[in-house]
């Protein structure tokens, strides 16, 4: 493992699919503090110590597709349902510049329609019109046409995340029913980095019958399509989809989505030094100070969430979700706190463009 190690620090690119799986099945103790070690390492090197805040404003939990591992599934009818009106969107997002948050993620469930286009156009160029383009704006609202993408980049956002779930398409089709498509999945990701946002994507990691070797060209994936932000997390199970079902929050299942995880998070850094990566919510989900771990374990990027408290217990992808009662004001100093314990500071006012899409330009 030490070879392995230094071999990773020195030379990311000779990275093979056989290391990354003994990377994420590194035994707990000290080769997991040596692999943590070394991501962090190579974040210093590349990105520093700076972690990046993303302002997460859920602007509805109307979706009109069925994913089988989400609590926001058209299926789930019991779920009240909303959409933020255009007013309070932007008085939140003025809230996050004015906060010194350098940049926001504006995010729904997927709708393809004219009228929820022109709504997020009309946003964006509201946002704009105030602050040029020192905001970094980031879209997380599914699958659209090359069309809608180019209208909402023109508008003024310049970040898109979508999430490909896993890069395996057997996998893929088992979470999602018949009529999602990997295929286009794909195609819009693609579209997206022709049009000039940087791109972000991610995978649930730990799915039920998910290997090693999966999570591996899962990372694969990320190098090969030149992703510039990674947003993955552990799957945490929610009682009105139907994957998992009866699956509990165990401290032993915790302890080993936690993990894998993590080790998710340092393999990635050590593979792609130059990425914006997030330490997602879900890592908080199973253990209190989950984010700073992923932040110990490579990441450099947190999304809290500056949502009005109104709406955070209707958009829970899945359950136990941190901090849905929490004020924004005392989230973001309970936050700029963990993240100094985590040996890492905040970079407030920065966008945090990823140095990987810098160096491609
Ligand atoms: S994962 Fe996204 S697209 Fe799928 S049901 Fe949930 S909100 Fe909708």
């Amino acid at each position: 493992m030490t070879d392995l190690l230094a071999r990773a620090e020195q030379d990311p690119a000779s990275l093979t699919r056989t290391d990354l799986v003994r990377l994420l099945s590194v035994a707990d103790g000290a080769p997991f503090a040596a692999l943590e070690a070394a991501a962090r390492r190579v974040r210093e090197a590349h990105t520093g110590k700076a972690v990046y805040l993303r302002g997460l404003i859920e602007m509805g939990n109307r979706c009109a597709k069925d994913c089988r591992y989400c609590g926001l599934r058209r299926s789930n009818r019991a779920l009240h349902r909303y959409t933020i009106p255009e007013a309070d969107c932007l008085r939140m997002a003025r809230w996050a510049r004015d906060h010194g948050y350098g940049s926001i993620v504006l995010q729904s469930g997927e709708l393809e329609s004219e009228e929820n286009t022109a709504r997020i156009e009309r946003i964006l160029r509201a946002l704009r019109a105030e602050d040029g383009e020192q905001l970094g704006i980031t879209l997380s609202l599914g699958e659209q046409t090359p069309e809608v993408y180019r209208r909402w980049r023109e508008a003024g956002a310049d970040r898109y995340l979508l999430r490909i779930e896993t890069s395996d398409p057997r996998l893929y089709a088992a979470l999602h029913p018949a009529d999602h498509s990997f295929t286009r999945r794909l195609d819009c990701l693609r579209a997206l980095r022709t049009l000039g946002y940087q791109v972000g994507t991610g995978v649930m990691i730990g799915l039920p019958g998910q290997t090693l070797e999966q999570l591996a060209d899962d990372l694969l994936f990320f190098r090969r399509e030149e992703i510039d932000m990674i947003g993955m997390g552990p799957w945490l199970p929610h009682r009105a989809a139907p994957l998992g079902q009866g699956t509990e929050l165990t401290p032993t299942f915790c302890a080993r989505q936690l993990g894998l995880g993590l080790r998710m998070i340092a393999a990635a850094r050590l593979l792609l030094p130059t990425c914006n990566i997030a330490a997602a919510t879900a890592l908080q989900a199973l253990q209190d100070d989950g984010r700073e771990r992923g932040l110990r374990a490579g990441a450099n990027v947190v999304m809290p969430n500056i949502t009005d408290r109104l709406y955070r217990a209707d958009y829970q992808l899945y359950e136990n979700k941190p901090c849905i009662g929490e004020d924004p004001l005392k989230c973001r100093g309970c936050l700029e706190a963990r993240i100094r314990l985590a040996g890492c500071t905040v970079a407030w006012h920065t966008p945090g463009t990823p140095k990987h899409y810098q160096e491609a330009q």
